[in-house]
């Protein structure tokens, strides 16, 4: 079976999740090309197997070459495997203490190029088996063009998180990695029982790279304050994990890593040459991962 045709099918088996962004109605599979409404609005099924919810296109900072950085420095370095096996975790308890269907739904708000949902679905489905259904969607069409090129398990979708393509209460687990969240979009999501998982830097989050590019003290650290409290505002039972570790990155590794940080964005060739010039570095990694639900329950 050609990947288009299985990724169309694998759409299929899901389109109970999806509804119009237009009218808010059903969609169907017509073929290998086109996702309908029942008021006919139609979205094209790209021939790498994701769909685009976007009638125009929307550019962002983020290019083909911060995808690149940040797939390198996931799948290379290694610098997430513990933030994944704390999702996990978190998620394999959930599910043992109140989601009793079988297929566990889980959406990545903000994927980019899908390494991070990759991975995470990877260790929910040994503890789950085949019953989890992973769905990726992000604004910028290189991220999902990306995603959907490497990682076939998965279903990807360029949407915009203000008007996601799905209908109300169809994810138990909503994901937030280090990206802008849209908590009323999130809530009308979620599952009753449902959890969302926001992870967000915190105070030494890649310090290293902080303390090289920036004179400026208050630019070398970083507050989450302002995020906690607009989470803990919006949803209940939050619970915080805090993950620090450090790591080692190689030269090839800087080299992405340079490619993947905002921190790096606005600064002269010279000083990032001059950090290109380490042969290694030792990153700190200093995130705060927030786990809550919608309902008081
Ligand atoms: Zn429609």
């Amino acid at each position: 079976m050609n990947k288009k045709i299985k990724r169309a099918n694998d759409i299929k088996k899901a389109e109970s999740i999806f509804s119009c962004p237009i009218c808010r109605s059903q969609m169907r599979v017509c073929d290998t090309n086109s996702f309908v409404c029942t008021n006919g609005h139609t979205f094209n099924i790209a021939k790498q197997g994701y769909v685009n919810f976007l009638d125009h296109p929307i550019k962002t900072n983020y290019g083909k070459d911060v995808f690149e950085g940040r797939r390198a420095i996931i799948t290379q370095s290694g610098l997430f495997a513990p933030l994944y096996h704390s999702i996990a975790d978190v998620i394999a308890c959930q599910k043992a203490h109140s989601m009793n269907k079988r297929t566990l739904a889980m959406l990545d708000t903000g994927c980019g190029e899908g390494s991070h949902l990759s991975r995470i679905y990877k260790h929910i489905s040994s503890f789950n088996g085949d019953s989890v259904t992973g769905v990726g969607i992000d604004i910028s069409k290189e991220g999902i063009l990306a995603a959907s090129k490497k990682y076939d398990e998965l279903i990807w979708s360029v949407a915009d998180l203000a008007n996601t393509p799905f209908n109300d209460r169809q994810f138990d687990v909503l994901l937030n990695i280090l990206s802008p969240a849209n908590y009323k979009e999130f809530k009308r999501l979620l599952t009753d029982d449902g959890i969302v998982i926001k992870v967000v830097p915190r105070r030494d989050y890649l310090k290293e790279v902080r303390q090289f590019f920036f004179d400026n003290k208050e630019k070398q650290t970083y507050s989450n304050a302002d995020i906690i409290a607009r989470f803990t505002h919006n949803f209940h039972h939050v619970k915080y994990l805090n993950l620090r570790y450090t790591q080692i990155l190689a030269k090839t590794e800087i080299q992405a890593l340079v490619q993947m940080t905002p921190l790096t964005w606005d600064q002269s060739k010279k000083k990032i040459h001059q950090f290109l010039e380490k042969e290694f570095i030792d990153l700190t990694v200093d995130l705060d991962l927030l786990i809550g639900r919608k309902t008081t329950k």
